[in-house]
């Protein structure tokens, strides 16, 4: 078969792989996805109960809208918060069930590696001539596709951070590994059991943090031994409470409020700055938790639970034979890099970007998504739908649509570099140009 007759292949059936579907319906081209999950929204399903605070306008990509409105569907207000859940089951499933993307997704279908066809990563005559090999792992079997491009749209989230200083594991972390909940536990559906009358340390400083104490908090009124403490590596309280009624998105702003009259009143105990480096058993069979905090080694006893929402970093296990870069501290793409550093600034805005930005060394092969902003932890959706509607108009040959990026952003109301914290180092006039002055 001709190189340019094979399709575009998408890894992931999350908004932004099924987003870069649809773009590649609406400019014709055939396209495969590959979903190692057995639903669509695959990692958003497991964090379903979440309500997320940006509202459905920001959370739809407009040419998705308007394959969807031509079937017929309704569009949520969109002034309304979904949940995990609702993102699937009243945007996503519908979408992929469309006549157009669903023959073409692949579910349960996990990609484990990909290479241009006969061709290792060292090898440069005719590369670009080549196809992408892609494999993957369907239920028992190993199976093979060709594509003549990539996107790469696998998120992060099934690679939690671990609970540990310095980024590496906590000696006795693996040990205690039935202890630990990576991820955002339903504390007050099918978790319950286990965080009811128990002492819950949570480990975390963003907004999925703040969701398990809120959800532990509410817990506290029908289970009153419930006991919550909250361990930071930060050491300003305030960039956590963000932009509160200064946020452009409410729902946002009101997370910081709730979260801060929480710690304010001692309902939630705070150890910050802190830094993991063991967890023990007692001989009481409950945690002990060891850690630096400022110059001082402090243990916390008698805790039941964790919930690790340290953040989560980006597998680049199947790209091995792929040319690709990545920032050396972030691990996002190397352009974004500067826009989206938390040492610098920790607003969701970000300069409008597209495919000039996300090109890699090898070609016709994009990283898009939360996965280009590696473990930097502000990415929007509504960024991702233009990365990949800059993508699609320029692997249609369309580049000055390509070129022409637009992105409006809510802002957080509030940025590391306008608050009185300590930070690695001052951001540059260029940033602040870049970010409107975030
Ligand atoms: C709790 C929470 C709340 C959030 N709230 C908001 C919000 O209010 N507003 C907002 O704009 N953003 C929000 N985000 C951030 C972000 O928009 C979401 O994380 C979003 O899901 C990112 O979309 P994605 O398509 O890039 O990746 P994901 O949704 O993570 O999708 C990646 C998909 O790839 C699949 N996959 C992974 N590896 C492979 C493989 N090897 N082969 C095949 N498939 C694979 C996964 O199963 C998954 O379905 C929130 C995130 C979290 C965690």
């Amino acid at each position: 078969m001709n190189h340019n007759q094979l399709p575009i292949a998408i890894i992931g059936g999350g908004p932004v792989g099924l987003a870069a579907a649809a773009h590649l319906v609406n400019q014709n081209q055939p396209f495969v996805l590959f979903e190692s999950g057995s639903r669509i929204g695959h990692n958003l399903l497991s964090w379903a109960h979440v309500r997320v605070f940006s509202p459905w306008k920001y959370n739809l990509d407009k040419v998705a809208v308007k394959l969807l409105q031509q079937q017929g569907w309704q569009t949520p207000d969109e002034d309304g918060l979904p949940t995990g859940a609702s993102l699937v089951e009243d945007y996503l499933e519908p979408l992929s069930n469309l006549p157009q993307l669903k023959p073409y997704i692949v579910l349960n279908a996990k990609v484990v590696q990909i290479n241009r066809k006969g061709l290792d990563k060292v090898k440069t005559k005719g590369r670009e001539a080549q196809p992408f090999v892609i494999q993957v792992e369907q239920g028992e079997e190993q199976l093979t596709y060709e594509a003549k491009a990539v996107i790469d749209a696998s998120g992060t989230w099934q690679n939690p951070n671990p609970l540990g200083t310095g980024g590496n594991f906590a000696l006795g972390e693996q040990a205690h590994a039935d202890h630990i909940f990576y991820g955002i536990p339903e504390v007050l559906g099918k978790n319950k059991a286990r965080f009811a009358n128990k002492n819950t340390l949570v480990v975390g400083g963003g907004h999925s943090a703040i969701n398990s104490i809120l959800d532990l908090r509410k817990l506290v009124s029908d289970y009153p031994e419930t006991e919550i403490h909250w361990v930071l590596r930060k050491e300003n309280l305030e960039t956590v409470f963000g932009g509160k009624e200064k946020d452009s998105l409410a729902a946002r702003g009101a997370l910081g409020k709730r979260i801060e009259k929480l710690v304010r009143t001692g309902k939630v105990k705070v150890y910050t700055p802190f830094q993991i480096t063991e967890i023990h058993t007692q001989a009481n069979g409950r945690l002990q938790v060891v850690g630096q905090q400022q110059d001082a080694l402090k243990a916390l006893e008698n805790i039941d639970q964790i919930i690790c929402n340290t953040g989560a970093r980006p597998d680049f296990s199947f790209l091995r034979e792929i040319r690709y870069n990545t920032d050396a501290a972030l691990e996002s793409v190397p352009a974004l890099a500067p826009l989206i550093d938390p040492n610098v600034h920790s607003c969701g805005t970000v300069r409008p970007h597209g495919e000039a930005e996300l090109r890699q060394p090898e070609k016709d092969f994009y990283v898009v998504g939360s996965k280009s902003y590696g473990r930097a932890p502000t990415f929007l959706m509504a960024t991702g739908y233009e990365q990949v509607r800059s993508i699609v108009a320029a692997l249609v040959g369309n580049w000055e649509a390509a070129r022409q990026v637009q992105l409006n952003l809510p802002e957080t109301g509030v940025c590391s570099n306008n608050l009185t914290q300590k930070v690695t180092e001052p951001a540059s006039e260029e940033l602040l140009t870049q970010n409107g002055g975030c």
